[in-house]
């Protein structure tokens, strides 16, 4: 099994561990009350936590209208995918939309031709 996962999922899945995150810190915030620094540091950091995932779910948001809604050639469900090559959210069949790559091995990097460029920018 490819560690790779459908992206929307996988930014989905992503937020909600953000927002379990903050729920943590806070909850151990509760443990410093007797210093209000570090307890008000807590829960800053839970609330910046939880509403970090609330810009990210809204980015999914965003991200499924553009996505591309296919059905899955494996499983025959309806899945959506992002860019170049994505991952069926059901079964996990990678999924390509530039028939130049179809039968190639899956591989994320055909997502980002561009990488390389970015990153030596900055
Ligand atoms: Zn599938």
């Amino acid at each position: 099994m490819k560690p790779y996962k459908n992206k929307i999922n996988r930014i989905r899945s992503f937020a909600l561990s953000l927002i379990f995150l903050g729920v943590v810190i806070m909850y151990l915030g509760i443990f410093f009350r007797n210093n209000e620094i570090i307890m008000l540091i807590f829960m800053v950091l839970g609330m910046i936590s939880i509403l970090g995932s609330v810009v990210v779910y809204a980015w999914i948001g965003t991200l499924s209208t553009r996505a591309v809604q296919i059905k899955c050639p494996n499983c025959g469900r309806h899945t959506k995918m992002l860019g170049r090559v994505d991952m069926c959210g059901h079964c996990r069949e990678p999924l390509t939309m530039d028939p130049s790559l179809e039968g190639k091995e899956f591989d994320v990097a055909y997502n980002r031709p561009s990488a390389k460029k970015d990153s030596t920018k900055k």
